[in-house]
């Protein structure tokens, strides 16, 4: 299908892009055995793109059983890892060569911003795919002294098929992030995309064909996620469910695998990042990083940091310049504008749920310091929203709301705002910004936190392990520690010498 992006003077892509929306499985793209349509929309005007198909229960079945066959014949402990490494680094190249129309597709579904999409999302992806190619044929087990008579060690094997099921808000960097590690390790992978965005990965399975992943190794099956996903979670033949998404899912899919085969599951989950200004910090950088924090990708991210503390010493002049910020940010982009402007939220659903959580916040007492309305009648854009005069126990403090819209608390000591800070189900990441390095070591080793950043907003790196503490799960995404939840220990005991 192809599809043709809007056409607008002064854009980044001017013209049509053309991608296959059928499911990827064994190899080629196929229609589902029993026909369902999605419509995907773009968020930046609100109108329906196109439609791909959407995998049912007999779709995840046959991609399962194409993967379990690539497993056992054409993948896995039948080649070598610098065939796999080989492999990923043609897919990685493959990217860079279609990036253009990579970056286009997922600006079409997600509402980003291409230019944003080309320099962060695509590069991190393609980053991640060339790092774990890397790996590919550098991985192996131990040798472990235990007597003499014995010889130890350990062999890391690929589970076999790995499920990735992936959200929406970074729709590419979080499919690199689950085929990389599995594939360098030699596993075979069924990847559902989110059904709001599923264009940048069916691209995707095309460069996967193109480079020359035999059959079955990747699959690509888009579908509902409480029919494709649950499918998927409830497989029998599935090792592994990486999956990254909301906390409410997350633990549908614990109970998936509790009730089915105890498959090994990683979860990236939800969060509510503390964000912390003190008054020795750099002031201008940190409002920047603040203000990027929660209204990045319109604050659609797991680590948007949405509940800002701020000493009381410098807490007009940082809410000054975020308030100004906010409305200097307020304008819609085109997604493929020259200079970044603010992006949507990624669906009507998204749109009416952060409204809610504004009018909650409201409701509940706590007053706007700027933002909280829709912007423009066309997509679905919200103002970038603060709010002040919040209570622990408000909504709008405790749940994540995956819109631009941050709390603002006023703090005067380093006791106060680490028991807030720590007060939340979530455990994903924490910013600080001081100079005091006496106090970075405090306040590093007394977060709750998968990540923790000094002086720079969350972001993610393809090198450094990300990944939550508490209820924002477990497991981790990226760098060399999400190898280890892709294989499983083999440990291995040789008797030379004993006698009974
Ligand atoms: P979501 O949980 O609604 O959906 C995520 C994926 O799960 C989608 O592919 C969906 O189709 C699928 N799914 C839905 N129900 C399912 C079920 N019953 N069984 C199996 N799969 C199912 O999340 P979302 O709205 O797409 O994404 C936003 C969430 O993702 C936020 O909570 C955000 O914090 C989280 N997130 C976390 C990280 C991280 O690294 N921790 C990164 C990005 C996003």
């Amino acid at each position: 299908m192809t599809i043709h992006t809007q056409q607008f003077d002064n854009s980044l892509f001017n013209g049509s892009v053309s991608v296959n929306t059928n499911l990827f499985i064994d190899g080629e793209f196929v229609d589902p055995l029993e026909r369902h349509d999605i419509e995907v929309t773009d968020p930046t005007t609100g109108r329906v793109i196109t439609t791909i198909a959407a995998g049912g229960k007999k779709d995840i079945d046959r991609a399962v059983e194409a993967a379990q066959k690539a497993a056992q014949t054409t993948w896995g402990k039948n080649v070598s890892g610098t065939q796999r490494s080989h492999l990923l680094f043609k897919l990685g190249e493959l990217m860079e060569k279609h990036s253009d129309e990579l970056a286009a597709l997922e600006a079409l579904d997600s509402g980003k911003q291409y230019v944003n999409i080309k320099t962060m999302d695509l590069a991190n992806a393609i980053n991640t795919v060339k790092y774990y190619a890397g790996w590919a044929d550098k991985l192996g087990g131990k040798t472990i002294e235990t007597d003499p008579t014995k010889f130890v060690y350990t062999i890391h094997e690929p589970i076999g098929v790995v499920g990735g099921i992936i959200p929406w808000n970074f729709p590419l960097m979080t499919a690199s992030w689950k085929l990389g590690p599995a594939l360098a390790t030699g596993n075979c992978v069924v990847l559902k995309p989110s059904e709001v965005t599923p264009l940048a990965a069916l691209k995707l399975a095309e460069l996967i064909q193109e480079a020359g992943f035999p059959p079955g190794v990747v699959n690509v099956v888009p579908g509902l996620g409480s029919v494709a996903g649950q499918a998927l979670a409830e497989h029998l033949d599935v090792g592994k469910v990486s999956f990254t998404g909301s906390t409410l899912t997350g633990r549908k899919i614990m109970q998936s695998s509790g009730n089915s085969n105890l498959k090994r599951i990683t979860l990236e989950l939800g969060g509510k990042t503390p964000n912390i200004i003190f008054d020795d910090a750099d002031i201008e950088q940190a409002v920047r990083w603040t203000f990027a924090g929660f209204t990045f990708h319109a604050g659609q991210m797991c680590t948007a940091g949405t509940r800002i503390y701020i000493q009381e010493g410098v807490y007009d002049k940082v809410m000054e310049q975020l308030v100004a910020a906010a409305k200097a940010s307020a304008n819609p982009g085109t997604g493929f504008d020259l200079t970044p402007q603010l992006d949507p939220v990624v669906s009507q659903t998204q749109l009416d749920r952060v409204l809610g959580y504004i009018s909650s916040g409201k409701d509940q007492g706590a007053k706007i310091a700027v933002g909280g309305g829709r912007l423009g009648k066309e997509g679905y854009f919200i103002e970038p929203t603060l709010f002040t005069d919040v209570k622990p126990d408000m909504k709008i403090v405790k749940e994540e709301i995956f819109g631009p819209v941050g709390v603002v608390i006023k703090f005067k000591t380093e006791e106060e705002v680490l028991r807030a800070a720590t007060d939340s189900t979530y455990g994903l990441s924490a910013c600080i910004y001081t100079k005091d390095v006496d106090r970075v070591a405090r306040f590093v080793s007394a977060l709750e936190t998968g990540n923790v950043y000094v002086n720079v907003v969350s972001m993610p790196d393809y090198r450094v392990p990300t990944g939550g503490y508490k209820q924002s799960g477990f497991g981790k995404d990226l760098g060399e520690y999400a190898l280890e939840g892709y294989t499983n220990v083999k440990a291995v005991t040789i008797n030379h010498g004993q006698k009974l």
